[in-house]
């Protein structure tokens, strides 16, 4: 690394404010890192209770290229800082009529498993895989390598190809409409509309384009950080702090600094401090409402309709469930109505599709002996000043009364320790607008192009990075998005 003797601020120490740090550190900037937080990782940290411990955001890990590039740019082996295994299964699917199906790792076993126990034969679920990858094939320079800002990315062979073959990237369809044509089996409809749910939105609304999620899943692989999902995120904080990157912990950052539309630093309760550059890995909404008021917002990205959230509800549980395992999803009987009731009506569903990861499957001591630690997960709403207490109550309910059906158990004696996030504790802990877990949702074809860019156009100097902003939200595209910000800054 050569010093260049230039200075950056990164506001947060998200995983996108932690990988923006590190590369700005690597092109020679001295780099502090600000963060709100007594802890670094944003929604990707970890809390621990009577012997249980929780990652409390982000569970099925993609793309772990993306942390190792990290490592290797920075001239160290990842393997000697962060491990994880390949998963397979990836997901155990549990449906009210009794039936369950385990989805696999590659194209050929997930097809083999599925087609054994569903109407659906080997070669179409294969066929429609194949789709998912040319989707894959078609976008991932375009909206996912790229700033998709700057007109001069949009003259290179990639990115040419990817739109002059737009009609195969699924833009003209909805997600469940692609895939209501797909299969004949009701429960594969339902697993792959699932992944709408990746970036908070509905697979009724947004485009069929997001299948691309299932090829990075079952066929790229789902991965276990050592661990836990937090090691992603302190391996990193510890990665940038080796390198010489500075974290402020416990320092909100009050204002960023301009003058002359040019950014000149930012200001802390400890007072102004100069800096060349200035990475917001703050949610940009936030940004622009809470750090520089008095600049002029642009209005139509930031306004956009935003994700949902979830209520999670961290149990620890008092014995072990021989037919769960690390990623779990316990379906509702009428998906189309649940995304409605969420999306359109803004409230809770009374029959919700619950989530229940279970790291001590992998890591026996976030457990006691015999026991298990449950993150137990729904989609709700974002914060639009609903009775989040009154929704806690019936959400709860719901969950124990759906688990219990389900599973044919009865987990309430068994839950001996508890946690809850609502969309208002994801608000303060992470500042992002409105609670929502993903920024904008992506209920519309043009959602792409509607999140906001990795830079300023009216501000000198001024960068952003992160879920809310340009290509979107997961460990892997805020990773991208680190990587595409400080790829602009010269
Ligand atoms: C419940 C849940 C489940 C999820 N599941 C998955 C999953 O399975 N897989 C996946 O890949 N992704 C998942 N995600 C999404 C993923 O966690 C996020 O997209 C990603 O972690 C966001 O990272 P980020 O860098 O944008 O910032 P954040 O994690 O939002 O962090 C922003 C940081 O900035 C700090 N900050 C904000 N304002 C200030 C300020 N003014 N001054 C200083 N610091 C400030 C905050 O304290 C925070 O630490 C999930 C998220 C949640 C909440």
């Amino acid at each position: 690394m050569t010093e260049n003797n230039k200075t950056c601020a990164v506001i947060g120490a998200g995983v996108s404010g932690l990988g923006a740090a590190i590369r700005m550190r690597n092109k020679g900037y001295q780099v502090t890192v600000f963060e709100a937080n007594s802890f670094p990782g944003g929604k990707c940290s970890s809390e621990s209770q009577d012997g249980y411990r929780f990652d409390m955001g982000p569970s099925v890990f993609t793309m772990p290229q993306y942390v190792d590039e990290l490592f290797e740019l920075s001239g160290k082996n990842p393997r000697d800082h962060f491990n994880y295994v390949q998963l397979d299964p990836v997901y155990q699917y549990f449906f009210e009529d009794g039936s369950t199906l385990d989805a696999y790792h590659g194209k050929e076993k997930f097809a083999e498993q599925i087609a054994a126990k569903t109407k659906d034969k080997v070669a179409d679920i294969i066929k429609y895989l194949d789709k998912t990858e040319t989707i894959y094939k078609l976008t991932d320079e375009v909206f996912l390598k790229n700033s998709l800002h700057r007109l001069k990315n949009f003259f290179t062979w990639p990115v040419a190809k990817g739109i002059l073959n737009f009609g195969k990237i699924g833009a003209f369809d909805t997600m469940a409409g692609a895939n209501q044509k797909a299969f004949k089996d009701s429960r594969l409809v339902q697993i792959f509309n699932r992944y709408a749910t990746y970036n908070g939105s509905s697979p009724y609304l947004s485009p069929a384009t997001l299948n691309v999620i299932a090829h990075v899943e079952i066929v790229k692989g789902a991965f276990y950080p050592k661990g836990g999902m937090v090691s992603i995120t302190a391996s990193l904080a510890q990665l940038a702090k080796d390198i010489g990157v500075q974290i402020n912990f416990s320092t909100p950052v009050k204002e960023i600094l301009i003058e002359n539309k040019k950014v000149t630093g930012i200001k802390t309760d400890k007072g102004i401090q100069h800096f060349d550059i200035v990475i917001s890995n703050m949610d940009v909404y936030n940004s622009y409402k809470k750090l520089m008021p008095s600049v002029k917002r642009p209005a139509k990205t930031l306004d956009q309709p935003k994700s949902s959230s979830g209520i999670i509800f961290y149990w620890g549980i008092k014995k072990e469930f021989k037919e769960l395992g690390l990623h779990n999803i316990l379906f509702s009987e009428n998906y189309e109505e649940e995304f409605n009731t969420l999306f359109a009506r803004k409230t809770i569903y009374h029959d919700p599709t619950i989530y229940v990861n279970i790291t001590s499957k992998h890591t026996p001591e976030d457990a006691p002996p015999g026991c298990e630690n449950w993150f137990s997960f729904i989609n709700v709403p974002n914060n639009q000043g609903q009775d989040w207490d009154m929704f806690i109550t019936e959400a709860r309910e719901n969950m124990i009364q759906k688990i219990n059906r389900v599973l044919k158990t009865d987990i309430r004696p068994l839950i001996e320790t508890e946690m809850v996030f609502d969309p208002r504790v994801i608000e303060n802990r992470t500042s992002s607008a409105f609670g929502a877990i993903y920024g904008n949702s992506s209920n519309n074809k043009f959602a792409a192009f509607l999140r906001h860019a990795n830079f300023s156009k009216d501000i000198k100097n001024l960068y952003f990075c992160g879920g809310s902003v340009h290509p979107g939200p997961s460990i892997p595209l805020c990773l991208l998005s680190a990587k595409i910000t400080t790829d602009l800054i010269k």
